[in-house]
């Protein structure tokens, strides 16, 4: 049966922080479009972005060693983490504005400020992270980093980390005071709340079944009500695929030529959360190891403490796995039906390439709860296995295509906006550096899609992004006033002690 049937300027398909994030933009943009929302789930933020989902790490490239390579001559590579860094600043602009204008209120029930460690051990690993430092350090972007090599001045940083740990192999950490926590699910949720009382419709229990362009250039959409059981179609403009895991077989149902040769393969996340409150208080950071070999560089361990419902947390992960389902609450059958004619030899030709991938997750699926006690002790050796409990996070579906670099099937670890050469609807595929980066990715797609509107846009972009086309790092007064502001607005500097208060009140 067919019934309601509307016509709209834009239609965001999800509503994860990717949606909440465009919508917020496109709203503050042009408050007098109409912008429709259609979700399957029954509310914001309940896949990747819901806060048990994902780390929670406001990645900024302070701690993730994946971001920064060594070179042949020994020298490190930092040009990625200033990448990172600079979109983060982004986000914490757009953040501080929704909060300056009481668009959001209560930062921290958001954000909330965290030490960001790398660890390492062994000899090489050690010098590694010690040209890292000297590389980082010199950079604006990374004022502040502290290093060690002394067990004492790292049990003082990380406690849990270094009690009854035999230290006969060198051991070093870097310390940087300006990271973060961030509750993703807590921040989609916000800014849904305030995209509705925008007037913004938000379709609950409404799942998209289909994507047709229409003879007089909009999109008609076939969505299925899951609470009636009826289908419906609603056209707009203006469509963003924003389904997370779910995006790329919608992508592929759009037919656009943009979206053809591409593939998907899932990667899951398992976390360890500890349930005994003494060990949760005994930590404050995210402490960062280094991926073991063949390890994709998701699954880079860290002991994280996390601000989960204005209580401390305590989580060890990711554990990557594998199942054919491109979104948690996805179907057995995702991965089978993401192959289609034009990215077959594609999805081959990754398979190939990637079965000691395959085999490290399938292996980490397997892992018995004592084997993942082994490498959580690795970070902190007197883990009990009575204080654990496993919680399976979100998946990520890595993009697969053809690349120049790396050929027929190469896999990506980033994210990619795919949109048509008009601009009249745009993809988001890939998950990393993730929802961190999501003003960044999000003013991306308004860039290639709008691009007649930028300019007379541009003013007010910059009033919520005050560095919008600019470098941070090459603007060190213009850095200095966003740190200082953004830090203010957001509830990051201050004592620990006032925070502790705050999270009480
Ligand atoms: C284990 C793990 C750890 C991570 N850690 C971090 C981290 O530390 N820091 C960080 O910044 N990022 C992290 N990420 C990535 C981050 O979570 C994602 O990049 C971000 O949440 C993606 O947001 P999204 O809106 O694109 O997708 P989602 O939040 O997944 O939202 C997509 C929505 O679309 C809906 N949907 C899908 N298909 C349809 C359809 N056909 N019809 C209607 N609705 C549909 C889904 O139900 C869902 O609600 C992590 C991810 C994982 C899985």
């Amino acid at each position: 049966m067919s019934n309601r049937q509307t016509k709209t300027d834009v239609i965001l398909i999800g509503a994860g922080a990717m949606s909440a994030t465009l919508g917020i933009l496109l709203k503050e943009l042009v408050p007098d479009w109409n912008i429709k929302v259609f979700e399957k789930l029954s509310n914001a933020g309940e896949e990747s972005s819901n806060e048990w989902n994902n780390a929670g790490t406001g990645h900024a490239a302070l701690c993730e060693l994946n971001y920064t390579d060594e070179k042949s001559d020994g020298t490190v590579d930092i040009s990625k983490a200033i990448k990172i860094n600079e979109q983060f600043q982004v986000s914490l602009q757009f953040w501080s504005y929704l909060v300056n204008s009481n668009l959001l209120r209560n930062p921290q029930d958001f954000i909330m400020p965290l030490p960001h460690m790398s660890l390492v051990q062994g000899e090489q690993n050690v010098r590694f992270l010690k040209n890292r430092f000297e590389a980082m350090s010199k950079n604006p972007l990374f004022e502040g980093m502290e290093f060690s090599d002394d067990p004492v001045k790292l049990s003082e940083w990380m406690p849990l980390v270094m009690q009854d740990r035999a230290t006969d192999e060198p051991i070093a950490a870097t310390k940087i005071d300006s990271g973060t926590d961030v509750n993703f699910g807590a921040l989609t949720r916000m800014m849904f709340d305030h995209l509705e009382n925008e007037q913004v419709e938000i379709n609950y229990r409404h799942s998209v079944n289909d994507i047709k362009r229409t003879t007089d250039g909009l999109w008609e959409l076939k969505v299925r009500n899951l609470e009636s059981g009826t289908v419906e179609h609603h056209t707009a403009k203006f469509v963003f695929i924003g389904g997370g895991g779910g995006s790329l077989h919608l992508l592929q149902k759009s037919g656009i030529p943009e979206g053809k040769h591409i593939g998907g393969f899932p990667v899951s996340g398992i976390f360890m959360v500890c349930n005994n409150p003494d060990v949760v208080k005994q930590h404050h950071a995210k402490v960062y190891g280094k991926a073991k070999v063949g390890a994709p560089p998701m699954s880079v361990p860290h002991l994280d403490t996390r601000f989960i419902d204005n209580k401390k947390s305590l989580l060890f992960g990711p554990f990557a796995g594998f199942t054919p389902k491109f979104l948690k609450h996805g179907s057995m059958f995702d991965l089978i039906t993401s192959v289609k004619p034009d990215n077959l030899l594609t999805m081959l030709a990754a398979g190939v390439k990637n079965v000691s991938l395959t085999t490290y997750l399938i292996n980490q699926v397997m892992l018995s709860k004592e084997k993942r006690l082994e490498e959580l002790r690795e970070f902190f050796p007197n883990a009990k296995s009575e204080d654990w409990d496993l919680v399976v996070a979100g998946q990520r579906v890595q993009v697969i295509k053809d690349t120049e670099a790396g050929g027929k099937g190469t896999l990506q670890f980033g994210t990619e906006v795919v949109s048509a050469a008009d601009g009249s609807i745009a993809a988001l595929l890939g998950a990393s550096p993730g929802a961190s980066t999501a003003v960044h990715v999000m003013l991306e797609v308004i860039t290639k899609c709008f691009p007649e509107q930028l300019k007379e846009w541009e003013p007010k972009i910059k009033e919520m992004i005050p560095s919008y086309g600019m470098s941070l790092m090459e603007n060190p007064e213009l850095l200095k006033e966003v740190h200082t502001s953004t830090a203010q607005t957001l509830g990051l500097s201050g004592s620990e002690e006032d925070r502790q208060e705050k999270l009480k009140a």
